[in-house]
């Protein structure tokens, strides 16, 4: 299967991203995560990407289409991926689509996780992220084990300030590709709030998958 998983910051794309690859056996795509990880090994790509996400910005196309372009190619990518975070513009989306057609094969579902503006500034100050593990964590609604604590890390960019930047740059950049997939019959809309485990369930059965 080849998916999407588009929503705010904050509205669990990780968390449910995490269950989905299990339950597929595909590579988890994260721009965020390939980003992160440029920045930490000091790439040419990281040190210009490092600006624009520490103010919340988006990362440019021109940096960030080659990346996923590539990424696709690769041989564990051939039965499928879950893309977590790619397409955040038209012209990804646009870039991600000639990709494809390129290589002869089509996306199966782009699935919008929904959750309100109002819910997002806490869940994104909560967090806390297991960099051995990759677990995710909140420190409200999914507290870590107390032996853990101490490696967790808090992103950079999950401060208050930059997450209403992060919000607002979702509204204006990439809630526009919505009805571009919705316009092909792709689009599966999920509500976001509520237990973990629930959001997933209804996330397989918009997708055909048992749970
Ligand atoms: P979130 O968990 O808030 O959805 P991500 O981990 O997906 O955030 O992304 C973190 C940051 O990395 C974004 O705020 C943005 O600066 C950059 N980024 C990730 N993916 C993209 C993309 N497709 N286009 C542009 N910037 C991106
Ligand atoms: P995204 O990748 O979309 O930015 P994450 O999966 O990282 O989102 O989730 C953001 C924060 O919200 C994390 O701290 C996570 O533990 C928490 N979270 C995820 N799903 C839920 C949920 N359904 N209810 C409450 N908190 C959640």
């Amino acid at each position: 299967m080849r998916l999407i998983l588009v929503g705010p910051p904050g509205a669990g794309k990780g968390t449910q991203a995490a269950a989905l690859v299990q339950r597929l056996n595909v590579p988890h795509l994260s721009t965020g995560d390939m980003l992160r990880a440029a920045v930490a090994q000091g790439t040419e790509l990281g040190k210009k990407a490092d600006e624009f996400m520490k103010a919340g910005g988006l990362v440019t196309d021109d940096l960030v289409i080659p990346i996923v372009v590539e990424r696709i190619r690769e041989s564990d990518c051939a039965a499928g991926f879950l893309l977590d975070g790619f397409p955040r513009t038209r012209p990804q989306a646009e870039a991600l689509d000639r990709a494809m057609q390129a290589a002869g094969v089509s996306l199966d579902a782009v699935v919008v996780i929904e959750v309100p503006d109002e819910l997002i500034v806490e869940r994104i100050t909560g967090r806390r992220m297991d960099p051995e593990t990759g677990a995710i964590y909140h420190l409200k609604f999914n507290p870590p084990p107390e032996e853990i604590a101490g490696r967790l890390q808090h992103r950079q960019d999950d401060t208050e300030e930059a997450c209403r930047a992060r919000l607002q740059k979702y509204h204006s950049e990439t809630a526009p590709i919505i009805p571009y997939y919705d316009q092909q019959g792709l689009l599966r809309r999920i509500d976001g709030v509520g237990d973990p485990q629930r959001i997933a369930e209804n996330l397989f059965a918009a997708l055909g998958l048992d749970a």
